[in-house]
């Protein structure tokens, strides 16, 4: 079982786009997912009642607040409450493992459990790295870029105090648009310091895959042919020889 947090603290880069498109052709190619929301405002914006904020405050169990997705693909909800959980867990002791202790009790039954970070390295962020195997960057290819990524990598050195196995699985470079030059400086940039950690597979700017959505679905559903469709069925593919080779 790996465990892969999707982060960048940074907002509308793809993290939730990443986490449920990557889960939806996991499952699609026989693996058992579960995709957690931290994000609260991504993967199902309808009202939900029990969520992942009930299994952080040891209120539920995953097994009680997830429901299926689809074949293979199980989703454990948020909802608008987990933007107080900075709050509400801040004086707790061992504040930084409430979900690395909750997802024991599901370990069995996934191949891989995505985990949607919000866009902060704030304390949900640091459960989230805690609990993780490895780290991906979705990185939208831009001017900022880069210094936004320096701070991730402090965020990572600190938590490897405590998750000292945690590894950044890599970067995957989102909005990608070959015609324009900014993008293709600020790749070049990005290959010289990170290198082999950027996935050969990359996302392009896909109107598919903000349609998608906002008909409740994933891209695969909504557009199979689309562009959206095709790179993360790459990604998916280039994902797995990294975490199972
Ligand atoms: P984050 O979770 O990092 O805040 P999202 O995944 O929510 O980012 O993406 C931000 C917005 O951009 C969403 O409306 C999403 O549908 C859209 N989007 C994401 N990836 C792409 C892409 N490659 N091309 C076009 N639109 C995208
Ligand atoms: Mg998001």
């Amino acid at each position: 079982m790996y465990i892969c947090a999707i982060g960048n603290q940074k907002g509308g880069v793809g993290k939730t786009t990443t986490t449920h498109n990557l889960g939806v052709f996991l499952a699609r190619k026989g693996k058992r997912v579960l995709l957690v929301d931290l994000d609260a405002c991504g993967l199902e914006p309808q009202k939900i009642e029990k969520t992942v904020f009930d299994v952080l405050s040891g209120a539920l169990s995953i097994a009680e607040a997830r429901r299926p997705l689809e074949d293979k693909l199980d989703l454990l909800p948020a909802n608008i409450r987990l933007a107080e959980a900075e709050m509400a867990f801040a004086g707790r002791i061992g504040r930084e493992n409430l979900l690395k202790k909750a997802l024991v009790s599901v370990a069995a039954d996934y191949d891989y459990i995505l985990l949607d970070c919000p866009p902060s390295l704030g304390l949900i962020t640091v459960n989230a790295l805690n609990a993780a195997n490895g780290l991906l960057i979705p990185v939208q290819v831009e001017y900022y870029a880069l210094a936004g990524l320096a701070l991730i990598r402090q965020t990572v050195s600190m938590v490897r105090e405590l998750n000292p196995g945690l590894a950044i699985l890599g970067l995957v470079l989102t909005f990608f648009d070959s015609r324009k030059t900014l993008n293709k400086d600020v790749a070049a940039a990005l290959s010289d310091e990170w290198g082999e950690a950027i996935f050969s597979s990359r996302i392009r700017d896909n109107v598919s895959l903000a349609e998608a959505p906002s008909n409740g679905q994933d891209v695969y559903r909504y557009r199979k042919n689309s562009y959206g469709a095709k790179d993360y069925a790459a990604l998916a593919e280039e994902f797995l020889k990294r975490t199972e080779g």
